[in-house]
């Protein structure tokens, strides 16, 4: 290996020993690399690698709140300012119980890449807290997010940096928490944060924005194939807001979402999630009791498999893990190799672990899509909320939806250009993860010592 490249990875290891998730992820976008640092030599000469590994910046804050019975609570908070090279830093905030630097920071790390990827002008950060949502009332929301707002604001703003959702937080917690900003600062900066409500600035089309762009993704994946997605079957690990970006999507195009997998175990809907009571069944499911996906499977008289996972059935055409990190580890992974399903289309963020992604990648005729570039139209659609709160114009459902398009087929025809021209053949994992860098790498050469 590139003697630089595997001593800012050594450096990475021993500096975050702690950190496992982010030390995953600095190796797997640096294995893909290589060829990239072969051919730049000044990335040495400025330590471009080093540079890229250290976030330009990190918050961490106490978050005090008081639950309905007046008792006090502490959580902590986090944003990661992790690279600004090419816009504001932008990212979204996860509240999960099992948030943590590690996880904040190899987010930040992804996001910084993907938003490049999308070939607009934002940088990647990313925040979070430890705090669980689970069971908390609205008002305990309202509270929780005035206070982590209360914390953060005077750190970000529509130029510096902007937050959007992530896990946990969603429609509500965002507007709890751009109230609590526009509150203290007094003033209309609703660019400030993305995922907004229609009636304050939202973008159409920004909560399917994630799911719809993975689907894109997925159909010039098949369209390189020669093949279509038409009645295609699609196993989805997850039912958050992304999955069911996907379910809504993939009925249109004539595919469906037959396996769906949740904390406690996994269905199967041969028909497919694809009515809309079904569907909305998803969103309800999502609000009410994020741990369980059982109650699909009652109400809707199919088939539940308690406590483990479908990776590995052979009667789906597409994986698309969109669950959480780490989901599929080798032993699932050589499950889905013996399965012989040709399409592996990683949605979740890190969704696969190293070893396993290596075996799946090794594989003769399995197509691998890395979820850099096949979740990136979420953040994509949220830049064009940016652009249309810094015009003071609302843009058409369909004008979205069409620049999400385009920016989804770019994504893949940039990462198959340049796999390409490194010689890797049609290696979208190497391809997506050359073309963010080398864009984040370019912009920090040109703007000197940062
Ligand atoms: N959390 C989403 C992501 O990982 C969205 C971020 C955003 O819209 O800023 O890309």
């Amino acid at each position: 290996m590139n003697k630089y490249l595997s001593n800012v990875i050594e450096d990475t290891k021993r500096k975050h020993a702690s950190e496992p998730e982010f030390v995953q992820t600095v190796e797997d976008v640096f294995s893909s690399v290589e060829p990239l640092v072969n051919a730049h030599p000044e990335y040495e000469k400025f330590d471009i690698l080093g540079r890229m590994v250290e976030p330009e910046r990190m918050f961490i804050f106490r978050v005090v709140w008081m639950d309905d019975n007046g008792e006090y609570h502490t959580n902590r908070g986090w944003r990661c300012q992790f690279n600004g090279a090419l816009g504001p830093y932008k990212g979204g905030l996860r509240f999960q119980k099992n948030v943590n630097e590690s996880i904040i920071k190899f987010l930040g790390f992804e996001q910084t890449f993907k938003n490049a990827l999308t070939g607009l002008p934002i940088g990647g950060g990313k925040g979070g807290s430890d705090f669980d949502p689970a069971g908390k009332s609205d008002a305990e929301i309202l509270r929780f997010c005035q206070s982590y707002m209360t914390a953060l604001y005077r750190y970000i703003g529509p130029d510096v940096d902007v937050p959007a959702g992530d896990m946990g937080v969603g429609k509500r917690e965002i507007g709890y928490l751009f109230g609590q900003y526009r509150r203290l600062k007094g003033v209309w900066e609703n660019g400030v944060i993305t995922g907004k409500g229609l009636s304050y600035g939202g973008s159409l089309i920004r909560p399917e924005a994630t799911g719809y762009g993975a689907v894109y993704y997925l159909e010039e994946v098949l369209e390189h194939e020669n093949d279509s997605i038409e009645g295609k079957r699609i196993g989805v690990s997850g039912f958050g807001n992304v999955a069911w970006g996907i379910m809504k999507k993939a009925t249109q195009l004539g595919a469906k979402v037959t396996y769906v997998s949740g904390p406690d175990g996994y269905f199967y809907d041969p028909d497919g999630v694809s009515t809309e009571e079904k569907i909305s069944f998803i969103e309800h499911m999502r609000a009410t009791d994020p741990r369980h996906c059982k109650p699909y499977a009652d109400k809707f008289g199919v088939e539940f498999v308690p406590g483990t996972k479908f990776w590995g059935v052979k009667d789906v055409d597409v994986y698309m893990p969109s669950a959480v990190q780490n989901d599929v580890t080798l032993e699932w992974a050589e499950k889905i190799l013996e399965s012989g399903v040709k399409y592996y289309i990683e949605v979740a963020n890190m969704p696969t672990t190293n070893e396993a992604l290596a075996a799946l990648r090794r594989k003769e005729g399995l197509i691998v899509a890395p979820s850099k570039a096949v979740n990136a139209g979420g953040v994509g659609v949220s830049a064009l909320e940016m652009s249309q709160n810094s015009e003071r114009l609302v843009w058409s459902a369909k004008e979205v939806d069409e620049q999400l398009h385009r920016m989804m087929k770019n994504i893949h025809d940039v990462s198959m250009k340049t796999a390409e021209e490194f010689g890797l053949g049609y290696d979208l994992v190497a391809g997506g993860n050359i073309a963010g860098f080398k864009k984040v790498a370019e912009a920090m050469l040109e703007q000197g010592v940062f």
